[in-house]
């Protein structure tokens, strides 16, 4: 394998990594079949020959195997600590959606607004995917992939009157989303529990939408991750991924620059963050999976005002004094926002949308001759 953007394990400059483990470095995306993919079109030889080999060097790779799990596990243990530790001063400042929110370009926002612009991103992200509000297509069944403190999940619910389960991996984060369930009355519609999104507790072809609102940009394995999402919906249904992306790559281009990839690591470090994708890695993969009406867009120049608001917050009185009061991962995540205004301004981070469908008919499969894949639109 080459060096992949996105990949089970990161390999980038000859290294093999998984994505919990140091700061990752960002390169090519000519390449970006998993190994998983890899098995299925055609680099068999390589892997039944990697089979055979020996006691000694089989050995050392399941030491590797560990070690890689290893550095999931402290990565998502640093997520749940981080969102156990913030969520309750977020929620204090900004209310229970814990995404950017959507703007008019050019548009003078007051606080209040931030809070509608935060209900205009679910709006518009809904209408990308073309999500029809009639009562016979609407859905029925919903998934919050990485859902906070449930404010999509019982958004969509009551929206849809659709029953909504919401995954996080933050124990304090399952347990505030239910109790403000519960306090608007959704017991029994709208629940939640600690679960892994790329290990998740539910049957295939579950839900008529998949939601993941800005929970991708966590994932240690994107391959892994849509994998999940495409494996939980239900024929005919649609996924709708909102995250953080960096550039594009040019064709001549091999990796990001350095000065990049030093800002991109800063900020993986702050908020517990492994290496992240180009939109194109995510179109590659999705295509992959035989996936229907694949459509994305970059929706950064929309999301602008939304970290200086964060910033401006966090400098006045009660946000100093929250922050003191929260713990040092909180802080550590605060003294990084102005990376992410300066990540956007030069063009480094991206706000995406990508959505898709998973075919009605087709079983979702990826081991199918290619001439026997339905046609994808993207
Ligand atoms: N979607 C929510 C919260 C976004 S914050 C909202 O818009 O309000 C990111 C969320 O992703 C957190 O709830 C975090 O626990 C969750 N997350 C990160 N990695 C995850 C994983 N592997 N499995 C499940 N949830 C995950």
């Amino acid at each position: 394998m080459g060096s992949c953007a996105v990949c089970s394990t990161w390999e980038y400059g000859g290294r093999m990594r998984d994505g919990g483990g140091g700061p990752p470095v960002y390169s090519s995306s000519s390449h970006i079949l998993a190994p998983k993919f890899a098995v299925l079109v055609g680099h068999n030889r390589k892997i039944i020959s990697s089979l055979k080999i020996g006691g000694r060097r089989r050995r050392r790779m399941s030491l590797n195997t560990a070690a890689a799990m290893t550095a999931t596990e402290k990565l998502q243990k640093g997520i749940a600590e981080l969102y156990d530790e913030s969520s309750g001063i977020w929620e204090d400042i900004w209310g229970d959606h814990m995404h950017h929110g959507f703007y008019q370009p050019g548009s003078d926002v007051s606080i209040s607004d931030h809070r509608l612009a935060q209900i205009r991103m679910i709006e518009e992200s809904l209408r990308f995917a073309s999500l029809s509000d009639d009562s016979l297509q609407k859905p029925r069944k919903i998934v919050d992939v990485g859902c906070g403190i449930g404010g999509s999940s019982r958004y969509l619910a009551i929206k849809y009157e659709a029953e909504c389960r919401g995954i996080t991996l933050s124990p304090v984060q399952a347990q505030r989303a239910q109790e403000l369930a519960s306090a608007r009355g959704l017991d029994g519609q709208v629940s939640f529990q600690v679960a892994d999104a790329l290990n998740q507790p539910f049957p295939d072809g579950e839900f008529d939408l998949v939601w993941s609102m800005e929970s991708g940009e966590h994932m240690p394995d994107k391959a892994k991750f849509v994998n999940e999402l495409a494996r939980v919906a239900a024929p005919g249904g649609t996924i709708i991924i909102v995250t953080w992306c960096h550039r594009d790559l040019s064709p001549s281009e091999e990796s990001l620059t350095s000065h990049e990839t030093t800002i991109l690591n800063k900020i993986c470090d702050a908020y517990y963050l492994p290496a992240w994708c180009s939109t194109a890695d995510y179109i590659e993969l999705l295509k992959s999976l035989s996936l229907e009406d694949i459509k994305a867009a970059d929706w950064s120049e929309f999301v602008a005002p939304f970290w200086p608001a964060v910033i401006r917050s966090a400098l006045t009185w009660r946000g100093i004094t929250s922050l003191l009061r929260s713990g040092w991962k909180t802080i550590k995540g605060a003294l990084a926002m102005p990376l992410m205004v300066e990540g956007y301004k030069k063009g480094l981070v991206k706000f995406v949308i990508i959505t898709c469908r998973k075919p009605a008919l087709l079983r979702l499969t990826t081991n199918l001759p290619a001439t026997f894949h339905n046609p994808i639109h993207y």
